[in-house]
């Protein structure tokens, strides 16, 4: 074996790992946040940090004794975009 294929051999073994870890990414920019793998790609909306509202927590809490958490407009009123790319395979395992 020459340098040179042992060299394309180690680079092959290296680049396996790496392209399994880049299989899934995500990506924050400012307000949005776009998550892409191989079954979809999604871009949704972030609380701004910056709202007088929720202050960049996304909500608040309201209730009494079963408080449910309710969204702030600043991220849930607007659009997300999700594209659909390989479908997601069934479970062929019974829940329990
Ligand atoms: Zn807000």
């Amino acid at each position: 074996m020459t340098s040179r294929r042992l060299a394309a051999g180690l680079l092959l073994a290296a680049a396996v790992p790496l392209t399994a870890a880049a299989a899934a990414a995500a990506l924050r920019a400012g307000h949005l946040k776009l998550h892409a793998n191989r079954h979809l790609i999604e871009i949704t909306a972030q609380p701004r940090p910056n709202c007088p509202h929720c202050h960049g927590e996304g909500g608040w809490w309201t209730g009494g004794a079963f408080p449910e958490m309710e969204a702030c407009g600043c991220w849930s009123a607007r659009r997300e975009l999700r594209i659909r790319l390989l479908p997601i395979p069934a479970w062929d395992e019974p829940p329990f």
